[in-house]
């Protein structure tokens, strides 16, 4: 290949072959080295134009790129792990907003807004479905009598010893201050009873007291009431219903479990009378109503005909 140098510096390189260049150039038009070939490879110039690059600035050009790149690359990684950490604050403010405080089960309105999501899926599925309210016997006088830190510490210990006591898929909520709510998806009132029942015997065997419990004190225990959900019926009501029944758990003497008496099965007897009972009025009404009216109108005539 007829290659020559021109005076140029030493570090700087040309072509003087025309054919040559031209090769080389078409070559490297048509190849990603396009606008970049120079940089990396002897420079070719012709005759009379030179096209020089220095290896000063090559070296430059690469440093300037890759400090560019390093850049970038930092940067992206910078954005990574801020957008990472907003991911995680984000999670920890919903389950904040959705967890109690105290005693680490769901507060109220995430329980209030599973319980809604419970009743649409029970009436879609057509399964049953339990709703549990309880509420801590003598909590006050509790508070009282050993501060109210020792009041916590128990409500922790009502809460911890629920939760191992139900399955994973029911879903236990603090409703406020030291009443509970538990939604038990798939679950038949007789089911639930026993569910409530575990429950109550739980607290009441793990002998939650304070460590110098007043007047033999054995233990805080817990009162309950179970209603199983009715159809076309609402959290509000099936919530209102156990709170009922759980009343009466008080009123019975507490530490005791309470089914509410409305059931779906009294509910259904229920209509079902009603429903025959104004059919039968109908049928009657459609049936003796011409013959109760003729007998009216003969009973008129006759009297009509009496008095004249
Ligand atoms: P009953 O058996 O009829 O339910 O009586 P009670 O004393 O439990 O009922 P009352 O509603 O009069 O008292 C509830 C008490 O629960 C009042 C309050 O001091 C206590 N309480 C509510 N929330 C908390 C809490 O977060 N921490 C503590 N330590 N106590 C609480
Ligand atoms: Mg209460
Ligand atoms: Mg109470």
């Amino acid at each position: 290949m007829d290659l020559g140098f021109s005076s140029i510096p030493v570090n700087v390189y040309a072509f003087r072959n025309d054919k040559i260049r031209a090769k080389i150039l078409n070559e490297i038009k048509s190849s990603w080295l396009h606008g970049k070939a120079f940089a990396i490879a002897p420079v070719a110039f012709a005759n009379d134009t030179t096209m020089t690059i220095s290896r000063n600035w090559l070296f430059v050009e690469l440093v300037v790129v890759g400090a560019i790149a390093i850049g970038a690359v930092l940067l992206a990684y910078k954005y990574y792990r801020i957008s990472r950490e907003n991911d995680l604050l984000r999670k920890q403010a919903e389950n904040e907003a959705r967890q109690d405080a105290l005693t680490d089960i769901f507060n109220k309105r995430a329980g209030l807004e599973k319980l809604s999501e419970n009743i649409k899926l029970a009436n879609r599925q057509q399964l049953p479905l339990s709703f549990v309210f309880f509420d801590i016997d003598f909590f006050k006088p509790y508070n009282d009598n050993y501060g109210h830190q020792a009041g916590d510490k128990a409500l922790k210990l009502v809460a911890a010893t629920v939760t191992e006591n139900i399955r994973e898929t029911d879903i236990f909520f603090r409703y406020g201050g030291e009443e509970f709510g538990i939604i038990l998806p798939n679950t038949s009132l007789s089911a639930a009873n026993e569910v409530a029942e575990k429950v109550r015997g739980a607290i009441e065997t793990r002998g939650i007291k304070p460590e110098e419990p007043k007047d033999n004190f054995s233990g805080v225990t817990v009162s309950l009431g179970v209603a199983e959900l009715m159809q076309g019926e609402g959290e509000a009501e099936l919530i209102g219903r156990a709170d009922d029944a759980a009343y009466e758990s008080k009123d019975n003497g507490r530490n005791q479990v309470t089914l509410s008496r409305s059931v779906q099965g009294e509910g259904f007897i229920r209509n079902s009378v009603l429903i025959g009972l104004s059919a039968i009025l109908t049928v009657g009404a459609f049936l003796f109503g011409p013959v109760a009216k003729a007998f009216a109108a003969g009973t008129v005539a006759v009297a009509g005909v009496g008095v004249n």
